[in-house]
Parts: C-alpha cells; sequence; structure tokens
C-alpha cells in the first residue's frame, strides 16, 4: 500500500483565500486509518474555513494543494459527492429546518449517503435506537422539527447521532463540544470513539477547548496560528496549551522549541 492510501485525510499544501484574503497560508495533515486527530486554535485562525473546505463549501478559493481521502482527490467533488464519497462534516452552528421530523431527515441522509437499503427495515430501526440509547436522547426526539428549538446540547447530540448512522469515512467535527456540559462532551466523545476506534476512519476535531480530548484521546493534536499549521504533537500538546495558552506557545516556536 502507498502512504496515500493509508491515510484517510491528506492535505498537501493547501492555501484558500476568500474574496481576495489569504487564510490558509499552506495546511499540511495526515491522518491515518483508525487515528483521530485535533486542531486547536485561537479565534478566527482558520478552523472553519479547514473544515468547510474539505466539505466543498462553495465560498472559498482554492488557490494551491490537494484534500485526498483514502487518496482519491476531493477538491473536484461537490459536496454531496464528498458525503457519498465518507466526508461528514458536523458544523459549529447547525442549521434548523422546521418542517422536517428529526426521524424522516435521519432516513433520508442515511438512504442517500449509505444507500436505501442502509435507510430500510429492522436494521435501520435498530442502529438507531442502539445509538440513540448511548446518546441519551429519548424516543421523542425523532417526532420534532430537525434542529427546530433544540437546546445548544440537544443540537450537539443530533450532530452525533448523524455521524454514528452514517459511520463516516471522515468525520470532521467543528466546535462540537461547544456549550456542552461535562455529560454531554462525555456522550460527544464516545460516538467520535465508536464510530473511529478499532475501524479504517478517521476524525478531525476542531476544538477551542482541551476538554473534550480528555475523553477522546487523539492521536495527534495540531495548533493553528493565523492560517498555518504552527505544532504537532501528542495529546500532551493540548494540556500544555491550555496551561501556558497560545503567546507562550508562539514565544516558544519563535525560540526554535520544536514539539513532537
Ligand atoms: P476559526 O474557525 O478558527 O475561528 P475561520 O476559519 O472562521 O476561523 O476564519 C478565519 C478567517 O477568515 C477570519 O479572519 C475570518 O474573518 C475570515 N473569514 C472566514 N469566512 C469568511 C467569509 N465568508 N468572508 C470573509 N472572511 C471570512
Ligand atoms: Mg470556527
Amino acid at each position: 500500500m502507498s502512504k496515500d492510501e493509508e491515510a484517510i485525510l491528506e492535505v498537501k499544501g493547501l492555501k484558500v483565500g476568500i474574496e481576495s484574503t489569504s487564510i490558509l497560508k499552506g495546511i499540511d495533515l495526515r491522518i491515518p486509518q483508525g487515528e483521530i486527530h485535533a486542531i486547536m486554535g485561537r479565534n478566527g485562525s482558520g478552523k472553519t474555513t479547514t473544515a468547510n473546505v474539505i466539505m466543498g463549501h462553495p465560498a472559498y478559493e482554492i488557490e494551491e494543494g490537494e484534500i485526498l481521502l483514502n487518496g482519491e482527490s476531493l477538491l473536484e467533488m461537490e459536496p454531496w459527492e464528498r458525503s457519498r464519497a465518507g466526508v461528514f462534516l458536523s458544523f459549529q452552528y447547525p442549521q434548523s429546518i422546521p418542517g422536517l421530523q428529526v426521524g424522516n431527515f435521519l432516513r433520508k441522509s442515511v438512504s442517500s449517503v449509505r444507500g436505501e437499503d442502509a435507510a430500510r427495515g429492522s436494521g435501520f430501526r435498530e442502529s438507531l435506537s442502539e445509538a440513540m440509547e448511548e446518546l441519551d436522547i429519548p424516543k421523542s426526539f425523532l417526532s420534532r422539527y430537525v434542529n427546530d428549538g433544540f437546546s445548544g446540547g440537544e443540537k450537539k447530540r443530533f450532530e452525533i447521532l448523524q455521524l454514528m448512522l452514517l459511520q463516516p469515512k471522515l468525520a470532521v467535527l467543528d466546535e462540537t463540544d461547544s456549550g456542552l456540559d461535562i455529560d454531554g462532551i462525555r456522550t460527544v466523545a464516545k460516538g467520535i470513539n465508536s464510530v473511529v476506534r478499532g475501524t479504517e476512519n478517521g476524525a478531525l476535531i476542531i476544538t477551542h477547548y482541551s476538554r473534550i480530548l480528555e475523553h477522546v484521546n487523539p492521536d495527534r493534536v495540531h495548533i493553528m496560528i493565523g492560517g498555518k499549521i504552527v505544532a504537532s504533537g501528542g495529546p500532551s500538546l493540548a494540556n500544555l496549551l491550555e496551561d501556558n495558552g497560545y503567546d507562550w506557545l508562539e514565544d516558544q516556536i519563535a525560540e526554535g522549541v520544536v514539539f513532537e
């Protein structure tokens, strides 16, 4: 197997702009199969841009670089094609869809991503009730409208429910932990672990806080500053950052300290 085939996600020299402003200034990222990586960074550092560009958001201009899923280029694909190829994006601010019930939405998503058979019959119902039980989501949830009047915690649990049913090859979670209490964080972490650990899938968790990472235990942590990944290391890098802050990290890098 070539190096590319073993990685679920490979981002190479990615430069991205919007309305002639440069946002991502050369991102390299490689997530091997079965691994969970995290990106941490201040507000405005380019984390959501990275997530959106992986999913194929049309507002961004790809100036340079490559994004490969299992060695296959994503850049020419429409967002729905990426979704069918196995990319899942959990939004920082999930949209509400009044009129569309959760149960119907889930069946439609599973059918369009994994095929009609996966969304039919007892198999679907069983995996749905198993996932809902694991996430502490009551049955009554299925008849509510998508994200309509959901609390912050309910929105995030619903994102993870979608994740568990879709079983994507690559899950990108943009601040899914924001606004969650400790039980919510544990639940979200359990869902992420269940779709990645021991599989050939991978996940990229974008977060402000190291809290969720204590429950997910990522294989690698990357720090993004000003549209670049300035440091990558093991899970302890998240704790170092939490204890000392971004200014400290920038000073360390300026002094030539290398984080591994
Ligand atoms: P993060 O998620 O790390 O907080 P973003 O990726 O959302 O950062 O934003 C990175 C930078 O790109 C910010 O300076 C932001 O203002 C800018 N940016 C993002 N989206 C747009 C947009 N649609 N139009 C103009 N500027 C944008
Ligand atoms: Mg963001």
